[in-house]
């Protein structure tokens, strides 16, 4: 089972504002994004594409799955900048070496790469660069045009042939890796490797020692030649040995076949620590709503007033207008007419009483009938008990010469 202890840092360098790189490293997977594009749209790519590739490869941990995890990125960053404009134009590189499975239980460690990311193997003191960059003066040395001298100061070194971001069909250079235990791996963006020569990177990635220190020494000693550009490194050291199944070779493979997802996943680290954050959120949510609901209702129903109820005086519990959708509830009317009120009453149930409770509201109601009553001579002395009432509430001493009907109890 191959296994890499890992360090890794990003640094904005000595001049850029903002950093674009983007890095990830886990137990099963190491990524340096290089980001491109003005107004942060270098920082969206980055970001998006270890995303990507990262997602790709939690569910599916095999070669396959890291090359559809590239072309996820790069139709991700695309449409992204379709639908924003200010992001028009933006890329990234990517460098990504996984620990991939091959159905039979044997782990790889398999590079893909997009760009002029590197990765460089350290084995005894030696450095090997085992990516070629992916750049108009690389390529024309791949095409014989130029010399490895030439192309380290051909002025078209930094622009890029290939990146993410830039077509629908992404040429992916895949290779399995031989390693040994003790090997390091070092990837970097060309914020690294274009500040220390590769002497200088073969002393510092392969000092003995703590990885985070070698990682530490690599970003510092870019600075000090100058930081021009965003600096990324990621420090890999295999700690058994692995005897690898495949020779090593580099596929251009612009579309991965489907795979079935056979082989054992990597464990899923991260997936219980998202599931409680979701489930905190959640409960968190429904509280935040919960009390919403609560407050509205309790606001909605806190009061009481009289209105009109058809001919009669109502007693409503509820604001007059209701509340969003709390409307007022008749709880209460008289058997009074509005009609038989003096008029200044009428108009003052008409534009609504407020009491703070449905016995104020009752007995303001039948302070309004005493009044009726008073200034209205005798027709009878007969009393008509009161029909169907549940409320207790307190009768009036004034004889009453109308039934009283309850429309509905409320305590
Ligand atoms: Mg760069």
């Amino acid at each position: 089972m191959t296994r890499w202890r890992y360090a890794a840092a990003t640094d904005t360098g000595l001049v850029r504002e903002t950093n674009q790189d983007a890095v990830f490293v886990d137990d099963a997977l190491a990524i340096v994004a290089d980001g491109m594009g003005g107004h942060a749209a270098g920082e969206v790519a980055s970001a998006m594409a270890v995303e990507a590739i990262y997602n790709s490869f939690l569910t599916r941990p095999t070669i396959e799955g890291l090359l559809s995890g590239v072309q996820d990125a790069n139709r991700e960053v695309l449409s992204d900048a379709k639908v924003n404009p200010e992001r028009f134009g933006m890329g990234t590189t990517v460098m990504v070496v996984g620990l991939t499975h091959d159905g039979s239980g044997v782990t790889t460690p398999t590079m893909l790469h997009v760009g002029d990311s590197r990765a460089y193997q350290l084995r005894d003191g030696a450095l090997r660069q085992l990516s070629a960059d992916h750049s108009v003066a690389e390529e024309w040395v791949r095409m014989g045009r130029l010399t490895s001298e030439e192309a380290l100061t051909h002025p078209r070194r930094h622009q890029l042939t290939r990146a993410i971001g830039v077509d629908d069909n992404i040429e992916i250079d895949v290779m399995s890796l031989h390693v040994q235990s003790g090997d390091r791996l070092l990837l970097c963006s060309d914020g690294l490797s274009n500040e220390l020569d590769p002497a200088h990177l073969a002393a510092l990635a392969g000092a003995p020692g703590p990885l985070d220190a070698a990682v530490t020494n690599l970003i510092d000693a870019a600075k000090v030649s100058g930081g021009r550009d965003n600096i990324s490194a990621v420090l890999l050291e295999f700690d058994e040995a692995h005897e690898p199944t495949r020779s090593i070779n580099t596929t251009m493979s612009p579309a991965p076949p489907p795979v079935a997802d056979t082989v054992p996943s990597r464990p899923r680290k991260r997936g219980p620590r998202l599931t409680w954050r979701v489930a905190v959120g959640a409960l968190l949510l429904a509280a935040v709503v919960g009390a919403f609901f609560f407050i509205v209702h309790w606001y909605a129903y806190s009061t009481y007033y009289l209105a009109p109820a058809g001919k009669y005086i109502g007693v409503y519990e509820g604001q007059p207008n209701g509340v969003m959708w709390y409307k007022p509830k008749l709880v209460w009317k008289t058997g009074d007419l509005m009609s038989q009120l003096e008029p200044a009453a009428q108009l003052a149930i008409k534009a609504t009483i407020a009491e703070p409770s449905i016995t104020a509201a009752r007995n303001y109601a039948y302070y309004l009938r005493g009044l009726y009553m008073a200034s209205r001579p005798p027709t009878t002395t007969t009393t008509v008990p009161s029909t169907t009432t549940t409320t207790k509430s307190a009768v009036p001493t004034t004889t009453v010469t109308h039934a009283t009907t309850t429309v509905a109890a409320k305590g």
